[in-house]
């Protein structure tokens, strides 16, 4: 694969020029099996990734977190790992079990929870700089393996379906929920999974767009801590493109079912972006275009409370 040359994909490098497990997993990546499923015309690709298990069968309960020392945390990093402040009391570090070819993890410099509201303008702020990045969100309930350190992801674009289905979905008519000069908002029923995406050149009226999304998306699901949501960033040619997946549940029924009827997918921003990761074999061969939309709607948030989302947005 071509990799673009810039000062993050000079940092990877220079990284695994130091740090063998990193090195071997960016090497191992090169081999790692995918496959494509067609689901409605919409593409689901699978990838099968050993090194993924850690964090799809992360144990992610109060608990189990207090237990274990913070990865993030500067303490408790590996010897080996170096980082790049980006700004905005946030630095990169490159992910040593990537999905991506240029895989980062961005932790803040704090050990505080992983929140999106309050950290909404550092996202947009740190995606401005990295650009040919996607940033991502998993949020405390819905993917992040470490809830009580605030982070982002960052890969390479061009990886995940929905950057190039996202062209074709925008033109179809009755999805376009907001649309000005400087900001527009679609909503998507029937994506496989529900979606809501912005797009804008102005970060403040973005900004402000998601907050006011969140806000009644928290009333909707106030039993939460934060409700419920991945979020994928990027910025190019002067404006964001935003990709929220609200959601209803973090893992499917097959993740806690037994033996054959057991699938080890634990779905973050990645899988709802178009790549589903299987860290076991078994899954990976056995995983079919019919169970990816049976977990798509065990976990993407239901119909009437997306009405309640669409009607907020129609009313910004
Ligand atoms: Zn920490």
């Amino acid at each position: 694969m071509i990799q673009k040359s810039d000062r993050f994909r000079d940092f990877l490098l220079k990284q695994n020029n130091t740090w063998q497990l990193s090195a071997d997993n960016y090497h191992g990546l090169d081999l790692v099996e995918e496959k494509t499923l067609l689901i409605d015309n919409f593409k689901i690709k699978v990838q099968f990734n050993p090194q993924r298990m850690r964090s799809s069968a992360a144990k992610v309960d109060a608990s189990s977190i207090a237990a274990r020392k913070c990865f993030l945390c500067a303490e408790n990093r590996p010897p080996e790992q170096i980082s790049l402040d980006l700004g905005q009391n946030f630095i990169l570090l490159v992910n040593p079990f990537p999905i991506f070819h240029t895989h980062f993890t961005i932790p803040s410099n704090d050990h505080i929870p992983q929140r999106l509201a309050p950290n909404l303008k550092a996202m947009l702020e740190i995606s401005r700089i990295m650009q040919g990045y996607l940033l991502f969100y998993n949020g405390p309930e819905c993917g992040a393996s470490a809830p009580d350190h605030l982070h982002f992801q960052a890969g390479e674009t061009g990886f995940l379906p929905v950057e190039s289905e996202f062209t074709t979905l925008k033109m179809r008519e009755g999805n376009l929920m907001k649309d000005s000069d400087s900001l527009k908002i679609w909503a998507f029923d029937h994506y496989i999974r529900k979606m809501i995406s912005i797009e804008t050149d102005n970060s403040q009226q973005g900004i402000g767009t998601i907050e006011k999304i969140l806000s009644r998306f928290q009333e909707i699901q106030s039993e939460k801590i934060e409700p419920m949501l991945n979020m994928l960033c990027s910025y190019g040619h002067g404006k964001w493109i935003i990709h929220l997946f609200p959601r209803k549940q973090h893992r499917p029924s097959q993740f806690y079912a037994q033996g054959d009827d057991q699938l080890l997918i634990s779905p973050a921003s990645v899988d709802f972006g178009g790549v589903f990761i299987t860290p076991r074999r078994e899954d990976f061969d056995k995983i079919t275009a019919g169970e990816i939309a049976d977990i798509f709607e065990q976990v993407t948030l239901d119909d009437i409370a997306f009405k309640k989302l669409k009607e907020t947005i129609k009313r910004l």
